[in-house]
């Protein structure tokens, strides 16, 4: 791999660049990609921690196994213009991502389907509850938990009992601190009851899989470009600010693009207020034995603290004898200043308005544009990401010509 960055600045000119990016995740490295190889631009990408690939980063650990340093990471999307963009980039092992539940002391497929119906209900009665659901919405559909509750019948009320019950009540509030009904629906609506026999956690992704030679080698290629230059354990916010409707580069006015991939509230102090985020603590334990669990990840949504437990290779389908590595997610409020990483926006209509507020700020700003899961304050996937920093980047490549 030819890419090679630098640590801090080293006497680099920020202001000799036209476009900064701040961010070297799926946001930042998008951006600085396309205008870098299709504008001619010479682009700065600034990333404070010390390697790329933001919270899609996997490395090898000391046992040799390949693990995703910030939680599990599986590719899917049925957006063309994306997998067509990142297949420049890496091959794909096939991969399709099953999850288990331990719901008591029964593994059952996520999202509930038909084979979880039988399990929890017994083969009679969960074929004849699945009928009922098969007739109510059809056959291969997904409904979401939040709409099945709101079901009159006696029997889909059962259903909806049970999965609202052992599927996402315990769960949702160990990741969330708030029960399903209190927060956004669109985040239970991620994982719907599956009327059907698919146990894939995406059926209806178009690709899924895993880059063939990890996450990390994937951004050394969107990286590597002649006209990319990349700095590593570096703030941006040291010698960026936007302040008065202008950005300021070492504290000039800069008539370049700055393409931010950070948190809104950081860039500004926090002065409006902390836009809340959930964290993780992650429990990475290495085992002396081929195989710890049947699948790539086992949700625990009736007991344990921990939300779920990945096992790397079985989604990255290393093979390596007698060794695995497994990790615990444990979720928790994101504490500004101690060194968490903000994971998960928490929707709500407060937190949206305190977010449009910082928002506003920037939205005169014509040079300024933020993109990503932090600096847009939303819950996106890898693809979402990709595709808001394509959209980011044909309107900075249509205004520069
Ligand atoms: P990030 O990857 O967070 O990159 C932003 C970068 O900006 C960071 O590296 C940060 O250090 C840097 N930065 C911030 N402030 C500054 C500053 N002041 N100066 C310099 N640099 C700065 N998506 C999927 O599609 N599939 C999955 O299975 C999946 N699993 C996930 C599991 C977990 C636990 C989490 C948290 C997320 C998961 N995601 C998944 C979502 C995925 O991680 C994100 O959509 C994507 O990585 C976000 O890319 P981004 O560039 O917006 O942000
Ligand atoms: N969820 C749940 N039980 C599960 C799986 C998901 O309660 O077994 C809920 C929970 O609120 C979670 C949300 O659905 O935060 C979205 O789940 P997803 O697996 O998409 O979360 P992510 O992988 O993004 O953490």
């Amino acid at each position: 791999m030819s890419l090679t960055c630098t640590h801090g600045l080293e006497g680099l000119d920020p202001r000799s660049f036209d476009v900064i990016c701040v961010g070297a995740g799926y946001a930042g490295a998008t951006v600085a990609r396309r205008l870098a190889e299709e504008g001619g631009k010479k682009v700065l990408v600034v990333e404070l921690r010390d390697h790329i690939a933001g919270n899609a980063y996997d490395c090898e650990d000391e046992a040799g196994i390949l693990i995703h340093a910030y939680g599990p990471h599986i590719y899917h999307t049925t957006n063309q213009r994306v997998h067509e963009f990142l297949s420049r980039f890496t091959q794909w092992l096939p991969y399709e991502h099953r999850v288990l539940a331990l719901i008591h002391d029964t593994l059952m497929p996520v999202p509930f389907n038909h084979a979880s119906l039988k399990l929890a209900f017994g083969e009679e009665e969960g074929e004849r509850l699945y009928q009922k659901l098969v007739a109510t919405f059809g056959e291969n559909v997904k409904v979401p938990i939040m709409e099945l509750r709101a079901s009159e019948d006696a029997d889909l009320a059962r259903v909806a009992d049970y999965v609202y019950e052992n599927v996402f009540l315990y769960y949702t509030m160990k990741q969330w601190g708030q029960t399903p009904d209190e927060i956004d629906p669109s985040v239970t609506g991620r994982v719907p009851v599956f009327v059907g026999d698919d146990d894939r956690y995406f059926p209806q992704a178009t690709w899924q899989g895993m880059p063939k030679d990890g996450y990390t080698a994937l951004f050394e290629r969107m990286l590597d470009h002649e006209n990319i230059t990349v700095v590593l354990s570096q703030d941006a916010r040291e010698f960026l600010a936007v302040a008065d409707g202008r950005v300021l580069v070492c504290g000039e006015p800069y008539a370049g693009e700055v393409v931010y991939s950070g948190p809104l509230d950081e860039l500004f102090g926090r002065d409006l207020g902390d836009l809340p985020y959930r964290s993780l603590r992650m429990d990475f334990e290495t085992l002396a034995m081929d195989r710890f669990q049947p699948v790539g990840t086992v949700n625990y949504t009736t007991s344990e603290d921990f939300t779920r437990i990945t096992e790397f290779k079985n989604m990255t389908g290393q093979v390596k004898e007698g060794v695995t590595t497994i990790m615990r997610e444990y979720s928790r409020p994101f504490v500004p200043d101690s060194g968490m990483d903000a994971y998960y926006a928490i929707l709500s209509p407060e937190n949206q308005a305190l977010y449009d507020a910082y928002r506003a700020r920037v939205e005169g700003v014509e040079n300024f544009s933020p993109v990503g899961r932090l600096a847009e304050y939303r819950y996106f996937d890898m693809d979402g990401v990709c595709a808001s920093a394509l959209e980011l980047a044909d309107r900075l490549l249509a205004r520069s010509e």
